[in-house]
């Protein structure tokens, strides 16, 4: 971000008396601006004063720690200055990002100047946030004249890469603008095979973490527990759209079609927009995949390394059977409502520690324990995937972990059986021709070894589990 520590020039965070302290500013700005374009004649001066050749010497002036560049030429060297000169002065800086992630650190380690930030930052401020949106990872590439004056900004956000910044120098004004790069969509399709588990079988595939996400977040969220199903040689099969900006990656548009073949588990999600406008993933037979409740209160990568198969089954505890599913996660790890519903309690509950509960419809209750924070209020309504806290170990724990409770009309329930029965809204009969017509076309695209589950798939008719 654009921000000086604290020089007053830092125009938008001054926390204490703000009149008096713009006032100061912009008097302040003023008059640094008055020494700058000083400063620019007095350099255009010293130009055309060698350019005259009438000067030999030229004294150096110096206001307020300005130094204007001097140039004490003798008549002898005046051509060679002349030519040269222009470009010897104009600098080119490249630069990233680093971990803080503001422009206006890196702008100062190569020495522009106060007032020269501070104007690249109003010129900025219409067209970009740098406060909010600068972050690691973004480049620039800025031009200084001879006057060590912003003569152009180029600005590229990591994020965003198809739209950078132009800062350009239009008479005594920048003038910042957007361009809108073309994003070239190309589409994988592609086949990994367990090994371990879901993340590093996609990233031997050469895809990045986003895809692993969207894959056990999204679209098989409700129906895979990706700690718990896959086997050693589980099948995953993916078509995926993918963003380019030339030959750089950009990001992952949609995954079409994702279907997973394991020896526990079996799905396949067509990702398709219903009538109405409704995005959703559906089996071969026009089956929703969305479930009442997520198989899980945290993302598939966000729970730690240390997680193991054994924390799923109940743990007793002095004969008191455990009556939770216990995560382990790092403290911080986001933690998300299973299915829509309104908070009935949000604060200290004793050995929970600081709990949320939450109810949703047909007698369901669900309780997220332990947290460190809590971030929605009793009474308040959520979605499923709302973010309702973070992972802590407040209360009776001994570390880290959220303790996860699914309850239906008093009992405790196993959250992996508790969609049994409630599955998300299947596509009408309307929408079923249309539905398969893609349903095909996509399958067609997967490499030809896997024709033979098509074909099957086409046998098995509307009865298929
Ligand atoms: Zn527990």
């Amino acid at each position: 971000m654009i921000k000086p520590p604290r020089e007053p020039l830092a125009t938008t965070r001054n926390s204490v008396s703000p009149a008096r302290h713009s006032l100061v500013f912009w008097g302040f700005l003023a008059c640094l601006a008055g020494l700058t374009w000083l400063r620019i004649d007095l350099h255009k001066g010293g130009t055309s004063l060698i350019e005259s050749a009438e000067a030999q010497q030229v004294a150096p002036v110096i206001a307020d720690g300005v130094i204007v560049p001097v140039v004490t030429a003798p008549a002898v060297f005046e051509e060679h200055i002349v030519a040269v000169v222009p470009q010897i002065l104009q600098q080119v800086v490249h630069d990233t990002l680093d971990g803080d992630g503001s422009i206006y650190l890196s702008l100062k380690k190569h020495d522009v100047s106060e007032l020269q930030i501070a104007l690249l930052s109003n010129a900025l401020q219409p067209v970009f946030d740098a406060k909010r949106s600068s972050r690691e990872g973004d480049s620039f590439v800025l031009t200084l004249d001879s006057a060590h004056v912003v003569a152009r900004f180029e600005y590229t956000p990591v994020a965003n890469p198809q739209h950078p910044v132009l800062v350009e120098r239009e008479g005594d004004e920048l003038v910042a603008s957007v361009s809108v790069l073309p994003l070239i969509e190309q589409t994988r399709v592609l086949r990994v095979v367990i090994e371990d588990n879901l993340a590093n079988a996609i990233r031997a595939a050469g895809e990045g973490d986003a895809l692993t996400d969207i894959v056990a977040d999204e679209i098989f969220a409700a129906v895979i527990d990706f700690h718990k199903d896959p086997r050693q040689g589980d099948e995953l099969e993916l078509i995926v759209s993918k963003s380019y900006l030339g030959d750089r990656f950009i990001r992952y548009d949609e995954v079409l079609l994702a279907r997973y073949r394991g020896q526990v588990v079996n799905h396949t999600g067509f990702h398709y927009q219903d009538p109405t406008g409704v995005n959703g993933y559906y089996d071969e037979r026009g089956q929703s995949l969305a479930r009442l409740f997520l198989l899980k209160p945290m993302d598939y990568r966000r729970i730690s390394s240390h997680f193991n198969r054994r924390r799923f089954h109940p743990i007793l505890k002095k004969n008191v059977p455990h009556l939770g599913t216990d995560y382990a996660a790092n403290p911080g790890t986001r933690v998300h409502a299973t299915a829509r519903g309104r908070v009935t309690h949000a604060g200290w509950n004793g050995g929970y520690g600081k709990m949320v509960e939450i109810s949703h419809p047909n007698g369901y209750r669900t309780r997220y324990a332990h947290l460190s924070r809590i971030h929605v209020k009793k009474g308040q309504s959520v979605e499923q995937k709302t973010l309702i806290g973070r992972v802590g170990a407040t209360g009776r724990a001994t570390g880290p972990h959220l303790h996860y409770e699914l309850i239906r009309n008093g009992r405790h329930m196993n959250p992996t059986n508790v969609n049994e029965d409630r599955r998300g809204a299947p596509l009408g009969p309307e929408s079923l021709p249309a539905f398969a017509v893609h349903r095909d076309r996509m399958l067609a695209r997967l490499p030809a070894v896997t024709s033979t589950a098509s074909i099957q798939l086409a046998d098995v008719g509307p009865a298929s589990p």
